[in-house]
Protein backbone atom coordinates (compact mmCIF):
# COMPACT_ATOMS: atom_id res chain seq x y z
CA UNK A 1 0.00 0.00 0.00
CA UNK A 2 1.25 3.59 -1.08
CA UNK A 3 0.77 6.97 -0.90
CA UNK A 4 -0.13 8.34 -4.21
CA UNK A 5 -0.74 11.97 -5.27
CA UNK A 6 -2.13 11.59 -9.16
CA UNK A 7 -2.73 14.70 -10.98
CA UNK A 8 -4.79 15.02 -13.56
CA UNK A 9 -4.49 17.68 -16.84
CA UNK A 10 -7.23 19.78 -18.17
CA UNK A 11 -6.91 17.31 -21.73
CA UNK A 12 -7.20 14.45 -19.40
CA UNK A 13 -10.89 15.88 -17.98
CA UNK A 14 -12.62 17.72 -20.70
CA UNK A 15 -15.64 16.36 -20.58
CA UNK A 16 -18.16 14.19 -18.15
CA UNK A 17 -16.86 11.17 -20.29
CA UNK A 18 -13.16 12.40 -19.68
CA UNK A 19 -14.47 13.00 -15.87
CA UNK A 20 -15.70 9.49 -15.78
CA UNK A 21 -12.52 7.58 -17.23
CA UNK A 22 -10.54 9.48 -14.49
CA UNK A 23 -12.69 8.56 -11.38
CA UNK A 24 -12.53 4.74 -13.00
CA UNK A 25 -8.99 4.94 -12.65
CA UNK A 26 -8.67 6.91 -9.53
CA UNK A 27 -10.98 4.10 -7.81
CA UNK A 28 -8.98 1.26 -9.31
CA UNK A 29 -6.21 2.78 -7.58
CA UNK A 30 -8.31 3.44 -4.13
CA UNK A 31 -9.31 -0.05 -4.47
CA UNK A 32 -6.00 -2.06 -4.88
CA UNK A 33 -5.46 -0.24 -1.44
CA UNK A 34 -3.74 3.00 -2.13
CA UNK A 35 -4.20 6.03 -0.15
CA UNK A 36 -4.93 8.75 -3.35
CA UNK A 37 -4.47 11.90 -3.51
CA UNK A 38 -5.80 13.92 -6.67
CA UNK A 39 -5.05 17.42 -7.73
CA UNK A 40 -6.70 18.45 -10.90
CA UNK A 41 -6.68 21.14 -13.58
CA UNK A 42 -9.56 22.85 -14.63
CA UNK A 43 -11.51 21.01 -17.87
CA UNK A 44 -10.37 21.21 -21.41
CA UNK A 45 -9.57 25.02 -22.30
CA UNK A 46 -11.75 26.40 -19.90
CA UNK A 47 -8.28 28.90 -18.21
CA UNK A 48 -8.25 30.09 -21.58
CA UNK A 49 -11.96 30.65 -22.18
CA UNK A 50 -11.68 32.20 -19.13
CA UNK A 51 -8.66 34.70 -19.66
CA UNK A 52 -10.67 35.46 -23.30
CA UNK A 53 -13.51 35.87 -21.14
CA UNK A 54 -11.90 38.81 -19.31
CA UNK A 55 -10.32 40.30 -22.10
CA UNK A 56 -13.81 40.72 -23.46
CA UNK A 57 -14.48 43.13 -20.65
CA UNK A 58 -11.18 45.08 -20.29
CA UNK A 59 -7.51 45.11 -21.68
CA UNK A 60 -6.35 44.66 -18.27
CA UNK A 61 -8.20 43.32 -15.12
CA UNK A 62 -7.21 43.59 -12.27
CA UNK A 63 -4.59 40.89 -11.37
CA UNK A 64 -6.62 39.42 -7.69
CA UNK A 65 -10.01 39.32 -9.75
CA UNK A 66 -8.32 37.41 -12.47
CA UNK A 67 -6.98 35.30 -10.22
CA UNK A 68 -10.45 34.47 -8.50
CA UNK A 69 -11.93 34.13 -11.64
CA UNK A 70 -9.22 31.58 -13.20
CA UNK A 71 -9.72 29.00 -9.65
CA UNK A 72 -13.20 29.09 -10.90
CA UNK A 73 -12.19 26.64 -13.34
CA UNK A 74 -10.53 24.12 -11.17
CA UNK A 75 -13.70 24.19 -8.76
CA UNK A 76 -15.56 22.95 -11.24
CA UNK A 77 -13.56 20.07 -12.51
CA UNK A 78 -12.85 18.83 -8.41
CA UNK A 79 -16.27 18.52 -7.60
CA UNK A 80 -17.68 17.00 -10.54
CA UNK A 81 -14.80 14.66 -10.01
CA UNK A 82 -15.75 13.95 -6.26
CA UNK A 83 -19.21 13.32 -7.34
CA UNK A 84 -17.73 10.90 -10.20
CA UNK A 85 -16.10 9.28 -7.63
CA UNK A 86 -18.89 8.73 -4.82
CA UNK A 87 -20.90 7.51 -7.94
CA UNK A 88 -18.62 4.80 -8.36
CA UNK A 89 -19.01 3.82 -4.01
CA UNK A 90 -15.83 5.04 -2.76
CA UNK A 91 -16.18 8.44 -0.55
CA UNK A 92 -13.94 11.32 -1.87
CA UNK A 93 -13.94 14.81 -0.90
CA UNK A 94 -12.74 18.23 -2.86
CA UNK A 95 -10.94 20.87 -1.41
CA UNK A 96 -9.41 24.47 -2.62
CA UNK A 97 -6.07 25.37 -3.18
CA UNK A 98 -6.97 27.26 0.43
CA UNK A 99 -8.86 24.19 2.20
CA UNK A 100 -5.56 22.04 1.53
CA UNK A 101 -3.46 24.54 3.18
CA UNK A 102 -1.43 25.42 0.12
CA UNK A 103 0.44 28.70 1.42
CA UNK A 104 1.68 31.40 -1.02
CA UNK A 105 3.19 34.75 -1.19
CA UNK A 106 1.10 37.54 -2.79
CA UNK A 107 2.56 37.86 -6.45
CA UNK A 108 -1.01 37.42 -8.14
CA UNK A 109 -1.12 35.05 -11.33
CA UNK A 110 2.44 33.74 -11.18
CA UNK A 111 2.71 32.58 -7.12
CA UNK A 112 5.20 31.14 -5.19
CA UNK A 113 4.20 28.45 -2.74
CA UNK A 114 5.65 29.08 0.45
CA UNK A 115 3.98 26.79 2.52
CA UNK A 116 1.75 23.42 2.53
CA UNK A 117 0.21 22.36 5.41
CA UNK A 118 -2.50 19.90 4.34
CA UNK A 119 -4.29 18.51 7.55
CA UNK A 120 -7.44 18.20 5.76
CA UNK A 121 -6.08 16.34 3.30
CA UNK A 122 -3.88 13.87 6.01
CA UNK A 123 -7.81 13.88 7.52
CA UNK A 124 -9.95 13.10 4.41
CA UNK A 125 -6.78 10.43 3.47
CA UNK A 126 -6.71 8.85 7.19
CA UNK A 127 -10.62 8.05 6.93
CA UNK A 128 -10.46 6.07 4.22
CA UNK A 129 -11.32 8.78 1.82
CA UNK A 130 -10.11 10.08 -1.28
CA UNK A 131 -8.93 13.51 -1.13
CA UNK A 132 -9.35 15.93 -4.58
CA UNK A 133 -7.80 19.15 -4.63
CA UNK A 134 -8.01 21.91 -7.17
CA UNK A 135 -4.89 22.60 -8.84
CA UNK A 136 -3.29 25.77 -9.74
CA UNK A 137 -4.15 27.82 -6.87
CA UNK A 138 -3.69 28.93 -3.06
CA UNK A 139 -4.00 31.72 -0.38
CA UNK A 140 -1.96 34.46 0.22
CA UNK A 141 -2.32 33.94 4.03
CA UNK A 142 -1.23 38.01 4.56
CA UNK A 143 -4.46 39.38 2.85
CA UNK A 144 -6.34 36.24 2.98
CA UNK A 145 -6.63 36.25 -1.27
CA UNK A 146 -7.01 33.48 -3.71
CA UNK A 147 -3.71 33.15 -5.94
CA UNK A 148 -2.63 31.47 -8.82
CA UNK A 149 0.32 29.99 -9.81
CA UNK A 150 1.00 30.51 -12.89
CA UNK A 151 0.09 28.48 -16.46
CA UNK A 152 0.58 24.90 -15.74
CA UNK A 153 0.96 25.42 -11.77
CA UNK A 154 -1.30 22.07 -11.21
CA UNK A 155 1.58 20.11 -12.15
CA UNK A 156 3.50 22.25 -8.86
CA UNK A 157 0.11 21.68 -6.63
CA UNK A 158 0.41 18.05 -7.03
CA UNK A 159 4.66 17.92 -6.58
CA UNK A 160 4.21 20.21 -3.48
CA UNK A 161 0.94 17.73 -1.98
CA UNK A 162 3.55 15.05 -2.55
CA UNK A 163 6.27 16.73 -0.60
CA UNK A 164 3.95 17.81 2.69
CA UNK A 165 2.40 14.39 2.53
CA UNK A 166 5.54 12.38 2.11
CA UNK A 167 3.96 10.67 -1.27
CA UNK A 168 5.94 7.33 -2.57
CA UNK A 169 5.05 8.84 -6.12
CA UNK A 170 3.79 11.87 -7.73
CA UNK A 171 1.92 10.90 -11.16
CA UNK A 172 1.45 13.39 -13.84
CA UNK A 173 -1.41 12.15 -15.70
CA UNK A 174 -1.63 13.58 -19.62
CA UNK A 175 -2.42 13.11 -23.25
CA UNK A 176 0.75 12.00 -24.28
CA UNK A 177 2.86 8.57 -23.10
CA UNK A 178 5.46 10.92 -20.89
CA UNK A 179 8.15 12.62 -21.44
CA UNK A 180 9.24 12.87 -24.93
CA UNK A 181 12.68 13.20 -26.97
CA UNK A 182 10.90 16.25 -28.55
CA UNK A 183 6.78 16.92 -28.75
CA UNK A 184 5.23 14.32 -29.79
CA UNK A 185 2.77 16.98 -31.44
CA UNK A 186 5.63 18.27 -33.83
CA UNK A 187 7.51 15.07 -34.73
CA UNK A 188 5.90 11.94 -34.34
CA UNK A 189 8.77 10.42 -34.69
CA UNK A 190 9.92 11.50 -30.87
CA UNK A 191 10.98 8.71 -28.60
CA UNK A 192 9.24 8.15 -24.92
CA UNK A 193 12.07 8.67 -22.50
CA UNK A 194 12.18 5.91 -19.58
CA UNK A 195 13.88 7.94 -17.15
CA UNK A 196 14.91 12.13 -17.21
CA UNK A 197 17.14 13.48 -14.55
CA UNK A 198 15.56 16.28 -12.68
CA UNK A 199 18.43 18.90 -14.23
CA UNK A 200 17.37 18.07 -18.22
CA UNK A 201 13.89 18.31 -16.81
CA UNK A 202 14.44 21.55 -15.55
CA UNK A 203 15.96 22.68 -18.84
CA UNK A 204 13.54 21.18 -20.99
CA UNK A 205 10.13 22.78 -18.84
CA UNK A 206 12.44 25.87 -18.76
CA UNK A 207 12.91 25.58 -22.61
CA UNK A 208 9.18 25.50 -23.52
CA UNK A 209 8.48 21.85 -23.32
CA UNK A 210 5.20 22.36 -21.24
CA UNK A 211 4.50 18.29 -20.57
CA UNK A 212 6.27 19.67 -17.08
CA UNK A 213 5.57 23.24 -14.99
CA UNK A 214 9.16 24.45 -14.84
CA UNK A 215 8.37 25.33 -10.79
CA UNK A 216 7.42 21.72 -10.45
CA UNK A 217 10.46 20.27 -11.70
CA UNK A 218 12.64 22.86 -9.10
CA UNK A 219 10.35 21.87 -6.39
CA UNK A 220 10.65 18.06 -6.96
CA UNK A 221 14.04 18.17 -7.12
CA UNK A 222 14.38 20.07 -4.23
CA UNK A 223 12.75 17.61 -2.41
CA UNK A 224 13.51 14.64 -3.90
CA UNK A 225 9.82 14.05 -4.99
CA UNK A 226 9.84 11.11 -7.54
CA UNK A 227 7.36 12.61 -10.38
CA UNK A 228 6.21 9.63 -13.16
CA UNK A 229 4.61 11.40 -16.41
CA UNK A 230 2.20 9.40 -18.06
CA UNK A 231 -1.07 9.33 -19.53
CA UNK A 232 -4.40 9.02 -18.44
CA UNK A 233 -5.86 7.20 -21.74
CA UNK A 234 -3.39 4.27 -21.54
CA UNK A 235 -2.18 1.91 -18.85
CA UNK A 236 2.20 2.52 -20.33
CA UNK A 237 4.78 3.23 -18.13
CA UNK A 238 5.45 6.58 -18.36
CA UNK A 239 8.68 8.71 -17.68
CA UNK A 240 10.04 8.52 -14.93
CA UNK A 241 11.50 12.06 -13.17
CA UNK A 242 14.67 11.48 -10.79
CA UNK A 243 17.97 11.87 -10.20
CA UNK A 244 20.72 11.55 -12.62
CA UNK A 245 22.40 8.00 -12.97
CA UNK A 246 25.59 9.44 -13.85
CA UNK A 247 26.55 6.07 -15.22
CA UNK A 248 23.96 6.76 -17.94
CA UNK A 249 23.74 10.20 -19.01
CA UNK A 250 23.13 10.39 -22.65
CA UNK A 251 24.60 13.06 -24.44
CA UNK A 252 21.25 13.98 -26.05
CA UNK A 253 17.98 13.95 -23.69
CA UNK A 254 15.79 15.73 -26.36
CA UNK A 255 14.66 19.23 -28.15
CA UNK A 256 12.38 21.47 -26.93
CA UNK A 257 10.97 24.39 -28.43
CA UNK A 258 9.31 27.67 -27.19
CA UNK A 259 6.76 30.33 -29.46
CA UNK A 260 6.39 32.46 -26.60
CA UNK A 261 9.38 34.92 -26.64
CA UNK A 262 10.00 37.84 -28.92
CA UNK A 263 13.16 40.07 -29.86
CA UNK A 264 13.89 43.20 -28.61
CA UNK A 265 16.91 45.42 -30.36
CA UNK A 266 18.57 48.46 -29.45
CA UNK A 267 20.05 50.45 -32.73
CA UNK A 268 23.13 51.99 -32.27
CA UNK A 269 23.93 51.94 -28.53
CA UNK A 270 26.86 53.90 -27.44
CA UNK A 271 29.52 51.28 -27.23
CA UNK A 272 30.92 52.75 -23.51
CA UNK A 273 31.02 51.36 -20.25
CA UNK A 274 27.56 51.16 -17.98
CA UNK A 275 25.13 50.95 -21.20
CA UNK A 276 24.36 47.70 -20.82
CA UNK A 277 23.82 48.17 -17.11
CA UNK A 278 21.45 50.58 -17.58
CA UNK A 279 19.31 49.26 -20.69
CA UNK A 280 19.18 46.03 -18.57
CA UNK A 281 18.51 48.27 -15.09
CA UNK A 282 15.53 49.66 -17.17
CA UNK A 283 14.05 46.50 -18.08
CA UNK A 284 14.36 44.79 -14.70
CA UNK A 285 12.38 47.61 -13.33
CA UNK A 286 9.63 47.11 -15.63
CA UNK A 287 9.14 43.63 -14.25
CA UNK A 288 10.35 41.88 -17.58
CA UNK A 289 12.35 38.64 -17.20
CA UNK A 290 14.96 38.17 -20.14
CA UNK A 291 16.29 35.22 -21.67
CA UNK A 292 19.14 35.57 -24.40
CA UNK A 293 21.44 38.89 -24.97
CA UNK A 294 23.25 39.48 -27.94
CA UNK A 295 25.76 42.90 -28.63
CA UNK A 296 27.77 43.28 -31.71
CA UNK A 297 30.50 44.27 -31.73
CA UNK A 298 30.87 47.90 -32.52
CA UNK A 299 31.35 49.67 -35.88
CA UNK A 300 34.75 51.31 -36.31
CA UNK A 301 34.47 55.05 -36.35
CA UNK A 302 30.86 55.15 -35.12
CA UNK A 303 31.76 53.40 -31.48
CA UNK A 304 28.36 52.33 -31.74
CA UNK A 305 26.79 48.81 -31.08
CA UNK A 306 23.39 47.20 -31.48
CA UNK A 307 22.33 44.91 -28.40
CA UNK A 308 19.16 42.52 -28.74
CA UNK A 309 17.78 40.44 -26.38
CA UNK A 310 14.73 38.12 -25.96
CA UNK A 311 11.78 38.07 -23.24
CA UNK A 312 7.99 36.68 -23.11
CA UNK A 313 6.06 38.05 -25.84
CA UNK A 314 3.84 38.72 -23.15
CA UNK A 315 6.04 41.24 -21.44
CA UNK A 316 7.18 43.03 -24.91
CA UNK A 317 5.11 45.98 -24.62
CA UNK A 318 5.99 46.81 -21.16
CA UNK A 319 9.18 46.65 -22.17
CA UNK A 320 9.58 48.74 -25.11
CA UNK A 321 7.88 51.48 -23.37
CA UNK A 322 10.70 51.68 -20.38
CA UNK A 323 13.15 51.32 -23.06
CA UNK A 324 11.55 54.26 -25.25
CA UNK A 325 10.99 56.42 -22.32
CA UNK A 326 14.65 55.87 -21.89
CA UNK A 327 16.11 56.65 -24.63
CA UNK A 328 17.54 60.07 -24.27
CA UNK A 329 19.23 59.18 -21.61
CA UNK A 330 20.47 55.44 -22.45
CA UNK A 331 21.66 57.27 -26.07
CA UNK A 332 20.33 54.85 -28.97
CA UNK A 333 18.84 55.77 -32.20
CA UNK A 334 15.79 53.18 -32.68
CA UNK A 335 14.06 50.07 -30.44
CA UNK A 336 13.26 47.26 -32.85
CA UNK A 337 10.38 44.26 -31.31
CA UNK A 338 9.68 41.29 -33.61
CA UNK A 339 7.41 38.72 -32.36
CA UNK A 340 8.02 36.10 -34.66
CA UNK A 341 10.69 34.49 -33.49
CA UNK A 342 11.04 30.87 -32.05
CA UNK A 343 13.69 28.90 -29.91
CA UNK A 344 15.06 25.62 -30.13
CA UNK A 345 16.73 24.12 -27.37
CA UNK A 346 19.09 20.96 -27.69
CA UNK A 347 18.90 19.39 -23.98
CA UNK A 348 21.85 16.76 -22.80
CA UNK A 349 23.38 16.16 -19.54
CA UNK A 350 26.03 14.02 -21.29
CA UNK A 351 26.98 17.08 -23.69
CA UNK A 352 29.10 18.96 -21.13
CA UNK A 353 31.59 16.07 -22.22
CA UNK A 354 31.18 15.48 -25.99
CA UNK A 355 33.09 18.08 -28.22
CA UNK A 356 31.04 18.35 -31.63
CA UNK A 357 27.48 19.08 -30.62
CA UNK A 358 26.79 22.71 -31.19
CA UNK A 359 28.76 22.05 -35.35
CA UNK A 360 26.13 19.28 -35.51
CA UNK A 361 23.47 21.42 -34.34
CA UNK A 362 24.25 24.31 -36.59
CA UNK A 363 25.26 21.65 -39.70
CA UNK A 364 21.87 20.01 -38.91
CA UNK A 365 20.26 24.00 -39.42
CA UNK A 366 22.26 24.87 -42.24
CA UNK A 367 21.37 22.03 -43.95
CA UNK A 368 17.85 22.75 -43.97
CA UNK A 369 18.14 25.99 -44.84
CA UNK A 370 17.19 27.96 -41.70
CA UNK A 371 19.12 30.78 -40.76
CA UNK A 372 20.17 31.38 -36.90
CA UNK A 373 19.58 34.75 -35.32
CA UNK A 374 20.88 34.27 -31.74
CA UNK A 375 22.42 31.71 -29.59
CA UNK A 376 22.90 30.36 -26.03
CA UNK A 377 24.14 28.12 -24.09
CA UNK A 378 24.77 26.33 -20.92
CA UNK A 379 26.67 23.03 -19.69
CA UNK A 380 23.98 21.09 -20.79
CA UNK A 381 21.79 23.21 -23.34
CA UNK A 382 22.10 24.84 -26.66
CA UNK A 383 19.47 27.01 -27.68
CA UNK A 384 18.75 28.94 -31.54
CA UNK A 385 16.41 31.97 -32.11
CA UNK A 386 15.29 31.01 -35.82
CA UNK A 387 12.12 32.69 -37.85
CA UNK A 388 8.77 31.24 -36.00
CA UNK A 389 7.81 29.75 -39.16
CA UNK A 390 10.43 27.68 -39.51
CA UNK A 391 10.63 26.38 -36.12
CA UNK A 392 8.62 22.80 -36.71
CA UNK A 393 11.01 22.41 -39.71
CA UNK A 394 14.10 22.93 -37.37
CA UNK A 395 13.31 21.10 -34.25
CA UNK A 396 12.45 18.00 -36.88
CA UNK A 397 16.03 18.44 -38.70
CA UNK A 398 18.11 18.66 -35.64
CA UNK A 399 15.82 15.48 -33.93
CA UNK A 400 17.04 13.45 -36.64
CA UNK A 401 20.20 15.05 -36.89
CA UNK A 402 21.13 13.48 -33.72
CA UNK A 403 19.99 10.47 -34.05
CA UNK A 404 16.85 10.66 -31.71
CA UNK A 405 13.83 9.74 -34.26
CA UNK A 406 12.07 6.61 -33.00
CA UNK A 407 12.09 3.61 -36.00
CA UNK A 408 9.39 1.88 -33.79
CA UNK A 409 5.04 3.25 -34.17
CA UNK A 410 4.80 7.23 -33.80
CA UNK A 411 4.32 8.84 -30.61
CA UNK A 412 0.49 9.33 -29.82
CA UNK A 413 -1.49 12.25 -28.65
CA UNK A 414 -4.58 11.31 -27.04
CA UNK A 415 -5.84 14.28 -26.77
CA UNK A 416 -6.04 18.00 -25.91
CA UNK A 417 -5.62 20.89 -28.37
CA UNK A 418 -2.01 21.82 -27.93
CA UNK A 419 -3.31 25.29 -26.73
P1 LIG B 1 -2.01 18.87 -19.27
O1 LIG B 1 -3.29 19.48 -19.73
O2 LIG B 1 -2.14 17.40 -19.00
O3 LIG B 1 -1.33 19.62 -18.18
P2 LIG B 1 -0.14 20.05 -21.15
O4 LIG B 1 -0.76 20.48 -22.42
O5 LIG B 1 0.20 21.08 -20.14
O6 LIG B 1 -1.04 18.89 -20.54
O7 LIG B 1 1.21 19.21 -21.45
C1 LIG B 1 1.18 18.10 -22.29
C2 LIG B 1 1.65 18.51 -23.68
O8 LIG B 1 3.03 18.88 -23.61
C3 LIG B 1 1.64 17.41 -24.71
O9 LIG B 1 0.36 17.27 -25.31
C4 LIG B 1 2.69 17.88 -25.70
O10 LIG B 1 2.11 18.52 -26.83
C5 LIG B 1 3.51 18.91 -24.93
N1 LIG B 1 4.94 18.62 -24.93
C6 LIG B 1 5.91 19.52 -25.26
N2 LIG B 1 7.11 18.97 -25.20
C7 LIG B 1 6.94 17.67 -24.83
C8 LIG B 1 7.83 16.57 -24.61
N3 LIG B 1 9.15 16.71 -24.75
N4 LIG B 1 7.30 15.39 -24.24
C9 LIG B 1 5.98 15.25 -24.09
N5 LIG B 1 5.08 16.25 -24.29
C10 LIG B 1 5.55 17.44 -24.66
N1 LIG C 1 -5.68 25.34 -15.48
C1 LIG C 1 -4.38 25.96 -15.37
C2 LIG C 1 -3.81 26.28 -16.74
O1 LIG C 1 -4.45 26.01 -17.73
C3 LIG C 1 -3.42 25.14 -14.57
C4 LIG C 1 -3.03 23.82 -15.18
O2 LIG C 1 -3.71 23.30 -16.07
O3 LIG C 1 -2.05 23.25 -14.73
O4 LIG C 1 -2.74 26.83 -16.82
MG1 LIG D 1 0.09 21.22 -18.07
Amino acid sequence: MALIVQKYGGSSVSDAASIERVADRIVATRRAGNDVCVVVSAMGDTTDDLIDLAQQITAAPPQREMDILLTAGERISMSLLAMAIHERGVTARSFTGQQAGVITDDVYGKARIIDVSPSRITETLEQGAVAIVAGFQGVNQAANDVTTLGRGGSDTTAVALAAALGADVCEIYTDVDGVFTADPRIVPAARKLDTIGYDEMLEMAACGAKVLMLRCVEYARRFGVPVHVRSSYSTLTGTLVTKENPMEQPIIAGVAHDRTEAKVTLVDVPDVPGKAARIFEVVAAAGVNIDMIVQNVSVVGTGKTDVSFTLPAADGDAATKALEAAREEIGYDEVRYDDTIGKLSLIGAGMKSHPGVSARLFKALSDAGINIEMISTSEIRISVVTSVDLLDQAVRAVHTAFDLDSDQDQAVVYGGTGR
